[in-house]
């Protein structure tokens, strides 16, 4: 007999949570903590969502998305989560840039960033003031007209160079454009600039167990293997799930599951209004991602001042398209020395990243898309080489992953790694206005993505569930993930 994955699940909770990301966490936690009887469902088989890991022999435990965010994690985590998560963060020192037109090495902070731009690059100090306060102060009262190609080119004209630093680390990170908006730059940019990259010692796998620890411990139900088929609502009001052939009521819905699925899916547009509908198909999905994971053998070590996070590329100049081609000349490499697992064996692994087309590599035949894996890793490994000299002959373990992987562990469509542009939020915040009880947490455009995007909405859509349960209350405004 098949195993009953909602065994022990009751018939009705106050809220179900689809979807185990940080935002599907965060959201859980926070409302169980605040007294409400929460469900939370997942259909993979492990929690976390594209904040996630795999092993494989030999002891080698490789980190999905675990490359850096912002020093605000370190509050969010203490706020939502524990005290022990939080101590946990730990600063990256060394992140490098190596391409045609410079090769640097950065902590990655505003005093660094300040002398660099002014000593090495030769900008006015009043110029790189100017662009660090304009970031400084956006917010979503402000323009959202004006473009990140408009705003770095109002302080560093004709600089392709300048706007290669400033730019690509905020690409690589999550897709965006010098096409998007100035302020989703703005207040990324900013995020990272108050302290510089951070990361969670442990590895995303005891972030996770410590996560599930709390989650238990604030009393809520959690049931992996349950793939949410539809959101029943009625009278314009969520009622039900229906998981694995039950159907469990409630009077609230957070989706982490990705926006579009959310609506067209989960949902069915004919429980919008039009206007709504139109605005939802109109969202833009964000791009995908692939990567390659590579150990070292056990006894191998790689000095530190390799980098921690490593942005190269061999393109002349810098130009947004060229990231995601599948002729890939851009990777960023990130580093994970013994020190990011204390309590493990030493190892040392690299996971190189490269921003991806779904399309591109959608509907290769099986032949092909495995030789065109092959390829990504032969083609990642000699460019590694001038960083870490005779890699072939150092490797115990390299494999790839593709936008079908992401696609195919998260039910993101497209595979999208950050979830939508950022015309994404609107119709995400709007959702509770169409149909009471339901809502959406999870990446929408690049200041609610990543994983302090993902925990503080998540954190942010749960006041809004605690006060319909409470009082039938209505929504917060939007804040930023800073
Ligand atoms: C390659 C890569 C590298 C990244 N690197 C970084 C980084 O260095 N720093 C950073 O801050 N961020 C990074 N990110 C982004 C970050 O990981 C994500 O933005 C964040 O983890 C997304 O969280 P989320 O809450 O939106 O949900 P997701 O992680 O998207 O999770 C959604 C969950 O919903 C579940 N689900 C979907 N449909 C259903 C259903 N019908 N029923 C039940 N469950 C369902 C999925 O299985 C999944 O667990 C990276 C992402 C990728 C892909």
């Amino acid at each position: 007999m098949p195993r009953d994955f909602l065994k022990d699940a009751k018939d009705e909770y106050d809220v179900v949570v689809i979807g185990s990301g940080l935002a599907g966490l965060t959201s859980a936690n926070m409302l169980a903590r605040n007294g409400h009887r929460v469900l939370l469902l997942e259909q993979h088989y492990k929690l976390g969502g594209m904040a996630t890991w795999f092993k494989r022999p030999g002891g080698h435990i490789f980190d999905i998305s675990l490359h850096g965010f912002p020093y605000g994690m370190v509050k969010s985590c203490r706020r939502y989560w524990t005290q022990e998560i939080a101590d946990s963060i730990v600063q990256l020192n060394h992140i490098r840039f190596d391409n045609p037109m410079f090769s640097l090495t950065t902590t990655f902070n505003r005093e660094d960033f300040t002398k660099l731009l002014i000593e090495q690059f030769k900008i006015a100090p009043e110029a790189v003031e100017g662009f660090f306060v304009k970031s400084r102060k956006m917010d979503f009262q402000d323009d959202q007209q004006m473009t990140t190609r408009q705003l770095l080119d109002e302080f560093f004209p004709g600089r392709e160079d300048v706007i290669r630093l400033l730019m690509e680390p905020i690409t690589y990170a999550n897709g965006s454009t010098l096409e998007d908006p100035a302020i989703s730059y703005g207040i990324v940019f900013s995020n990272f600039m108050s302290k510089g990259v951070f990361t969670f010692q442990g590895g995303t796998d005891r972030l996770i167990q410590l996560m599930e620890a709390e989650l238990k411990h604030n009393g809520v139900d959690i049931h992996i293997r349950c793939d949410v088929e539809k959101i029943h609502c009625d009278g314009g009001q969520v009622r039900s799930v229906e998981v694995n052939g039950r159907k469990i009521k409630t009077r609230a819905v957070v989706s982490n599951a990705n926006l579009k699925q959310t609506i067209f899916r989960l949902v069915g547009e004919e429980y919008f209004d039009r206007q709504f509908v139109e605005d939802a198909q109109a969202v833009r999905l964000n791009n995908s991602s692939t990567q390659v994971y590579m150990a070292l053998k056990p006894d191998d070590q790689i000095d530190e001042s390799t980098g921690d996070l490593l942005f190269s590329s061999t393109a002349p100049v810098f130009q947004t398209d060229m990231l995601l081609s599948r002729d890939i000349t851009s990777r960023t490499f990130s580093f994970y020395y013994p020190r990011t697992r204390p309590e493990g064996q030493p190892r040392c692994l690299i996971v190189s990243s490269t921003n991806a087309n779904y399309d591109d590599w959608a509907h290769l035949p099986e032949d092909e898309y495995q030789a065109s894996k092959k390829d990504l890793v032969e083609t990642t490994l000699d460019a590694l080489d001038k960083y870490v000299p005779n890699i072939r002959q150092r490797i115990d373990h390299a494999e790839a992953s593709t936008p079908r992987t992401f696609e195919h562990y998260t039910k993101h469509i497209n595979g999208a790694s950050f979830g939508t542009k950022f015309e994404g939020l609107k119709v995400s915040f709007d959702v509770p206005k169409q149909i009471e009880g339901l809502y959406h947490a999870g990446s929408v455009g690049i200041i609610m993505s990543g994983w302090l995007g993902a925990m503080n909405y998540g954190r942010m859509v749960a006041g809004d569930v605690d006060n319909l349960l409470m009082t039938g209350g209505s929504r917060s405004t939007v804040e930023t993930a800073s």
